[in-house]
């Protein structure tokens, strides 16, 4: 009770959750991790300025409790879930647009802004912030920038941190700084360290972000789309391969492979998606004259192997093509009447010419744990989305699932590629970390340290248990073998 009186001091009444029913809201994300245990926090506030924001973690860090900050909590990470408990910062409900700048192209905003009502707002300007989650509905973007997401169209328009221009952030001290020029309205600027970047993709273990000065691009006026069937996957990867060479760089590139197709095919019969080993979806943008030019050339390149190609430059069509693919995350769980997807393993990305590696190699590992797994994701950079479907009441299927995705994490990594290609470490892939970054996970704790010597910002994430140990000992050193 000492602590909803104390909070009381900073933040109104109404924003301070400590009924056990609302904690419990909080102890979960979208990560299977969060379905097998509860982490309930203690206590959870709604700041709506920096002020409260900055008073919670002053407070924080005086009785050394663990701040967890939190966005929508679509992550797939457990990165928002209270592994050790304490106060849950929900971001979600401060959402203001603070200034949008239509003539220096930029719009300063709160973290809890969803990303499709960014956009939407953006629209009657001829603006856009290209990265497209397909949580666009519910991500934040400031949970986006804490993870540093990106969507099916990062293959020409890049991830997060290359549209953030400045961040205003709380440290775990409670002092409030602003990252990429105080009054900067530059949309070029290297001055100084670049902190902006430090604190993308910083899921939360460096501060709270309380304001995001967003770069906006201009929204290109036409787009096409090809739509292919290829009846070898392996084949899918040259297709990619060759348009990349035939000096094109489409706007999207996405695979289903045929557990996909059959899922999508038994949620929604009418779409018949053709019956295949692989799918890929090509979207271009720009001038139409160079639209309709793409879209013939990625035509005739997949005919070399394609069974089916269709192209489409109507909107309406193209929405219809694209349907298919935005319904795989809902259709997954149609194949099995008992199943239901598990968020686990499902964000490798692997270099592009190890993607029929990786595509193979997934597979025979459902073989291997007899767990079914649908495959689908943005095959233009190599990052492959994995769900598999499991009865989350058979003890046995969940044991299976969680050696499954070890496997394929480990695969991730033998084939030079990343556990994460965008749902960000957490606390569920943290155990990779030594293999992946090497020494380099020594210099990520010494900044950790630097900037959190207390370590109370969202704690047991992205760094293994061996530096937490550390951590806890304050010898304040990363080296320990994993
Ligand atoms: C169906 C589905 C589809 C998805 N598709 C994609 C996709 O295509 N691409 C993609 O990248 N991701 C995707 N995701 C994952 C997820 O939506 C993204 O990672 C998203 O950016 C998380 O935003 P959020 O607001 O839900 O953040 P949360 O899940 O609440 O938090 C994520 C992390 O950010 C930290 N955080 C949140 N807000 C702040 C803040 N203000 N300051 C500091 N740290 C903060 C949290 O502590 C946590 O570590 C998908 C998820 C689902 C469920």
């Amino acid at each position: 009770m000492s602590l909803l009186r104390d909070l009381g001091e900073l933040v109104s009444s109404d924003r301070i959750l400590t009924d056990e029913l609302d904690r419990l809201c909080y102890s979960y994300d979208s990560s299977f991790i969060s379905r097998l245990h509860r982490f309930i926090p203690d206590a959870v506030v709604l700041p709506r300025s920096v002020e409260e924001t900055a008073a919670v973690v002053k407070y924080a860090a005086r009785k050394g409790i663990p701040i967890v900050p939190r966005g929508a909590g679509s992550g797939e990470s457990g990165g928002a879930v209270p592994v050790q408990g304490g106060i849950v910062m929900d971001m979600s409900t401060w959402k203001d647009v603070v200034e949008l700048d239509v003539a220096n192209m930029q719009i300063l905003v709160r973290p809890g802004l969803v990303h499709d009502e960014l956009n939407r707002l953006l629209a009657p300007h001829g603006l856009f912030f290209p990265p497209d989650p397909g949580s666009s509905k519910m991500a934040t973007i400031g949970g986006m920038v804490a993870n540093n997401s990106s969507g099916l169209r990062a293959i020409k328009y890049g991830v997060t941190e290359n549209y953030v221009l400045g961040l205003e952030v709380v440290l775990p001290d409670g002092r409030v700084i602003t990252t990429g020029g105080q009054d900067c309205r530059a949309l070029k600027n290297v001055s100084g360290l670049n902190l902006t970047k430090l604190f993308v993709g910083s899921e939360g273990v460096l501060g709270v972000i309380t304001g995001i000065r967003l770069r906006l691009w201009p929204r290109p006026p036409s787009r096409g789309l090809v739509m292919a069937a290829f009846p070898r996957l392996e084949d899918a990867p040259k297709a990619v391969m060759a348009v990349f060479q035939a000096g094109m760089l489409p706007s999207g590139m996405e695979i289903m492979d045929s557990s996909a197709i059959e899922a999508v095919n038994l949620y929604r019969p009418d779409l018949n998606l053709p019956l295949c080993e692989a799918i890929l979806l090509f979207e271009v943008d720009g001038d139409p004259p160079g639209v309709a030019w793409q879209v013939e050339q990625i035509r005739s390149i997949c005919e070399q192997w394609a069974r089916e190609v269709e192209e489409a430059l109507e909107e309406e069509r193209m929405t219809q093509l694209w349907e298919g693919r935005s319904l795989v995350a809902a259709a997954v769980s149609r194949l099995r009447s008992e199943g239901t997807r598990a968020f686990i393993g499902e964000d490798i990305s692997v270099p592009l010419s190890r993607v029929p590696e990786a595509l193979r190699g997934i597979k025979s590992l459902a073989d291997k744990h007899q767990i079914k797994v649908v495959i689908f994701g943005h095959i233009g950079d190599g990052n492959l989305h994995t769900a598999p479907v499991i009865d989350p009441d058979d003890e046995g299927e969940v044991a299976r699932v969680q050696h499954l995705a070890d496997d394929i994490h480990r695969l991730a990594l033998r084939l030079q590629g990343t556990v994460t290609g965008e749902h960000g470490v957490g606390f569920v892939r943290s155990q990779y970390a030594r293999q992946e970054h090497g020494l380099a996970l020594d210099a990520m704790f010494q900044v950790k340290k630097a900037l959190d010597p207390l370590g109370i910002m969202n704690p047991g994430k992205i760094f293994p248990s061996p530096v937490k140990g550390a951590e806890a000992d304050g010898k304040g050193t990363a080296s320990t073998a994993e």
